[in-house]
């Protein structure tokens, strides 16, 4: 009798809590998804494919190796990320490196006779506070000249100081553009921020906005420890993603996987009637919710749009927002390449930053043999190109970067056993300059629907954290729109909730 009491009592109290439904099992939907429940919502999300974590997705090959969408770096600049490590209990999953940033050297593109090992320069910052941590680490590195190492000291000072109204206002220039106006040498483009660019949009400094990259280095230099990097130990959607939905779920909401979003119902007022959601055996449902989230990448939102809200402005400047192209590459050699355990701007034509993962990721460790797992960017010109092709150039690019081993001249050659590449024709959205003030917010002008996506409005870039922010703030609007409806209009409740349980 006590157990059925407490049944019913559970029921009447689960009747009461509000009912959201979020499509997209990236970082963004399942950290809205996290904040919702710890505001006592159910949150339910719908994933069309069968793997967790969108752009950190990963899969295992028929041998038991991981590959992964993209190689993912974790900054000490990433609050919102840190923080729900914390609370979901698995910080220490993150390996700190040292705090430095190693950039291949780039002398020529192919090895001179006498070049067998590959050099590197580095930017170590000292433990001392910021900024002058980072401009130490300018100042003491053998990259640049002395004389361009003080030009670029004196024109960062804004991108230190600025704060976040002067990097907004910088978007409507691009980076080469920035560097021109601050009398920066080009010199020091080419030596730095070509590799800076590529790795945080894929794209060249003249297509980059100067926001990002001035966004990235006043993180950088006013944080002591924001660039200090660190890898995930193990596969992200198991490492990452899984502890998040299993948070939700044992909080009574639920992941269902394989349930693509197929359309958004609306009322005659434009409201959101419902989702309709391709189930298990491909038929649509109906599914309803007292508020709905999208946490779908921008280009698929797009095309999910429903036909009377194209013609709003606020979901009309979403057409300015495009994923960029962006393969990721893992090669696995029967010898060891380097003993570098840490991220490593290659500063080559084709490729952007790479790691080998068996020095820097505990799950991928090996002793013996390297897997090198690269960015190659930017890639619009090789999306469409075979495998084979793309890994062909990318083995050519390593004879520079490790003529030890690779190319005519290796003295210790390594074999390449196997590779595979994953490509994202739309990745995160391309930031050329002028678009950031097409990044929309959490609230939409529809009331009972909101948006969360790395892309959406948050001062985090596209990137883990910038999605971690944007489903937080989602969620915060979400219980801020729950909070402000009449009590009988709850969807999901008979007995109409007023107050939200707030733990
Ligand atoms: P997504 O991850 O794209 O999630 C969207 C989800 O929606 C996906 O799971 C998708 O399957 C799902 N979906 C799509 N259509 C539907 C539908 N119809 N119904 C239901 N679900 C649907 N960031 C960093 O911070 N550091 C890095 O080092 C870094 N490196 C990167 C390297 C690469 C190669 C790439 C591609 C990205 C990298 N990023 C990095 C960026 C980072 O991965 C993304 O910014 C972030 O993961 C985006 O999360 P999101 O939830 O906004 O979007």
């Amino acid at each position: 009798n006590v157990k059925k009491t407490m049944n019913v009592v559970c029921n009447l109290v689960e009747k009461k809590r509000p009912k959201v439904l979020i499509a997209g099992a990236g970082l963004a939907g399942l950290s809205c998804a996290k904040y919702l429940t710890d505001r006592g919502v159910e949150a339910v999300v719908v994933e069309s494919r069968n793997v967790l974590g969108g752009k950190v997705a990963a899969w295992k090959d028929k041998e038991g190796d991981w590959y992964e969408t993209g190689l993912h770096i974790f900054f000490g600049a990433y609050p919102n990320m840190l923080q729900l490590l914390r609370e979901l209990n698995i910080y220490d999953r993150l390996q700190w490196k040292e705090h430095a940033m190693i950039f291949n050297n780039k002398a020529s593109d192919t090895p001179s006779p006498g070049q067998n090992m590959s050099s590197y320069s580095k930017f170590v910052f000292p433990s001392i506070p910021a900024p002058l941590n980072g401009i130490l680490a300018i100042l003491f590195s053998d990259m640049l000249t002395w004389k361009e190492k003080l030009l670029f000291a004196r024109g960062l000072i804004p991108a230190i100081f600025g704060g976040q109204d002067y990097i907004e206002d910088c978007d409507k220039y691009s980076w080469t553009e920035w560097l021109i106006r601050q009398n920066i040498p080009t010199r020091v483009n080419d030596e730095i921020f070509i590799a800076m660019s590529k790795a945080l949009n894929f794209i060249n400094p003249d297509e980059i906005s100067a926001m990002v990259i001035l966004t990235a280095l006043n993180r950088f230099l006013r944080e002591t420890y924001g660039s200090k990097m660190a890898f995930l130990d193990g596969n992200p959607p198991e490492r990452l993603c899984r502890p998040i939905v299993d948070f939700i779920e044992a909080n009574g909401g639920k992941v269902w996987m394989k349930h693509p979003l197929r359309r958004i119902e609306t009322r005659e007022d434009g409201t959101v009637e419902s989702f309709v959601v391709g189930n298990a055996v491909g038929k649509a449902e109906q599914w309803r919710a007292d508020a709905y989230v999208s946490a779908l990448p921008v280009d698929i939102l797009k095309m999910l749009l429903p036909l009377s809200w194209k013609s709003i402005e606020f979901f009309h400047q979403l057409s300015f927002l495009k994923g960029v192209p962006v393969i990721n590459i893992h090669l696995w050699f029967d010898r060891k390449l380097t003993d570098v355990d840490h991220l490593l701007f290659s500063r080559s034509n084709l490729l952007s930053v790479y790691a080998d993962m068996s020095n820097t990721c505990r799950e991928y460790f090996d002793e013996n043999k390297s897997m090198l797992e690269l960015v190659f960017a930017p890639a619009a010109a090789y999306i469409s190109k075979s495998d084979e092709d793309i890994v062909s150039v990318t083995m050519k690019e390593l004879e520079r970067l490790f003529p030890q081993h690779i190319g005519p001249n290796a003295q210790l050659p390594a074999k390449l056993i196997k590779y595979k590449v994953v490509k994202t024709p739309r990745s995160v959205y391309k930031t050329s300059p002028g678009l950031n003030s097409y990044r929309p917010s959490q609230v939409t002008p529809i009331s009972n629907f909101f948006l969360a996506g790395d892309f959406t409005s948050q001062q985090y870039l596209a990137s883990m954290e910038g999605a971690v922010l944007s489903g937080k703030l989602a969620a915060e609007a979400v219980v801020r729109y729950l909070e402000s409806r009449p009590m009988d209009t709850m969807e999901s409740t008979e007995v109409a909730s007023n107050q939200l349980v707030i733990r």
